[in-house]
């Protein structure tokens, strides 16, 4: 192995208000100037006063935010509110006092604000496999004369779990096509799907897939298009309502910093809503939930989407996590995102330069998610030798490094100083030391 590439990029930055330097980036550049370009376009980053909306711990780099997001700063006091005074001292009350009751809609809105959901069509609650479940059998439901569910066999395996069992349930058959292969596929069995369940962007190596294209493929076919957005929501535009989506579905803990567990969001389309039949009738989801009638009449709107109580602590804390977004379009956000992981391919580029790293998402914007992922056989101990040195990143098995991006937190100076600690780490050997070695699983 050769040596740690040398470089000196300690050279002094380029002053505060200068241009940001734009066009397409070499490939690789001298490392000098990487300092230069970091420094040169944090302080043109108009996102960058966002980061104190968040509580990020000292001396840690955060490129795991695409798995947990990190604490909102209005999380800690909401959630004190929510206890102390609207569950200590207001008790049942707060379900009518507090709007308790109307909360999953009220936080369904807040995010389809944030993927192109006008209001009443979003729902929040439950885990997006449960939304899963329920929107794939409702749309396929809706399509009884055909026999397929289409899925992506490189989809998150919950999605794929779920459609199994769904067409199981249904009596259908589930048809795993790549989602590069779908417009093909759909020319030739289009006429049979029910209903594709796609994700736009592919959680292990962080491509990026055309949406719109898709989602016209498929409704072109007469089929019904679900898409799941747990690593799109908060992370890059998603036009639900423009591109004609049918169904969505996504997590609030991931981009959209909800906490650990936060409840997921069911977006059905305003046309779908009066015929949505979905399996797990719940007495929230009721026209007239306090009547307490034995025979289920589903509300009107997206409210018949609701199942059962809702958790109301974890949803508090999702409104409050959400206004981290306030007064910010996600056009900023994908134009910062998209800096942040072209800059990090530069960086490693050249750092990681004789290191064993090939870089894995696509360089074309237009097919990069909001992260950044390079492979390299030893990715487990680089991934723990990192961490060890405050960079938080992941890894997926059995080669790929993961470091996902929040333009709303990051700084292109952390990610150097993210591939500055992984070219230190590689370099000297750091990650093959015991304590960072993969132990086997006992099952
Ligand atoms: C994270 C993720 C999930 C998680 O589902 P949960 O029900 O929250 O555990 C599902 N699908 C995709 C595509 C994901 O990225």
């Amino acid at each position: 192995m050769r040596p740690p590439h040398p470089d000196r990029e300690e050279s002094p930055a380029v002053p505060t208000g200068s241009a940001v330097p734009t066009g397409p980036s070499p490939l690789t550049e001298a490392p000098e100037s990487l300092a230069a370009r970091a420094a040169a376009l944090d302080a043109a980053d108009p996102l960058a006063p966002l980061r104190h909306r968040f509580l990020l711990p000292e001396g840690v780099v955060y490129l795991d935010g695409n798995s947990l997001g990190p604490l909102p700063a209005a999380v800690p006091a909401a959630l004190e509110d929510a206890v102390h005074r609207q569950w200590g001292t207001d008790l049942i009350r707060s379900w009518n006092d507090n709007a308790w009751w109307q909360a999953p809609l009220r936080v369904g809105d807040a995010i389809g604000r944030l993927v192109g959901a006008a209001p009443g069509q979003t729902v929040a609650g439950d885990s997006t496999s449960i939304h899963l479940f329920n929107a794939l059998t409702a749309a396929a439901r809706s399509r009884p004369d055909r026999p397929l569910l289409v899925t992506d066999p490189d989809h998150f395996p919950t999605d794929q779990y779920i459609a199994a069992s769904v067409a199981r349930l249904l009596g259908l058959e589930l048809r795993r096509v790549p989602a590069r292969e779908l417009s093909g596929f759909l020319a030739e069995e289009g006429g049979r799907v029910a209903v594709a369940g796609y994700g736009p962007v592919d959680y292990r190596t962080g491509e990026l897939y055309d949406m719109a294209g898709i989602t016209r493929a498929v409704r072109d076919a007469g089929a019904l298009m679900l898409w799941d957005l747990c690593h799109a929501a908060g992370a890059l535009p998603v036009r639900l309502d423009a591109m004609g989506a049918d169904f969505a579905v996504g997590c609030c803990y991931k981009f959209l910093n909800g906490g650990p567990g936060a409840p997921a969001f069911l977006y059905v389309a305003a046309r779908h809503q009066a015929a949505f039949d979905h399996p797990l009738t719940g007495w929230n989801g009721h026209a007239a939930p306090f009547a307490l009638s034995g025979g289920y009449v589903p509300a009107e709107g997206i409210g018949r989407a609701r199942i059962g109580t809702p958790p109301m602590l974890s949803l508090l804390a999702l409104e409050a996590a959400l206004t981290a977004y306030d007064g910010v379009e996600m056009e900023q956000v994908r134009a910062k995102s998209l800096s942040l992981t072209g800059f990090l391919l530069d960086c490693a580029a050249t750092l990681l330069d004789g290191l064993g790293f090939t870089p894995v998402t696509p360089r074309e914007p237009e097919r990069r998610g909001s992260q950044a992922v390079l492979r390299h056989p030893e990715a487990y101990g680089l991934i723990q030798a990192l961490a060890a040195r405050g960079v938080i990143g992941d890894m997926r098995a059995p080669d790929l490094l993961r470091f996902g991006v929040n333009a709303l937190y990051l700084s292109h100076g952390e990610v150097l100083t993210a591939m500055r600690q992984l070219r230190d780490v590689a370099g000297g050997g750091e990650h093959r030391a015991d304590r960072f070695r993969q132990r086997a699983t006992v099952t």
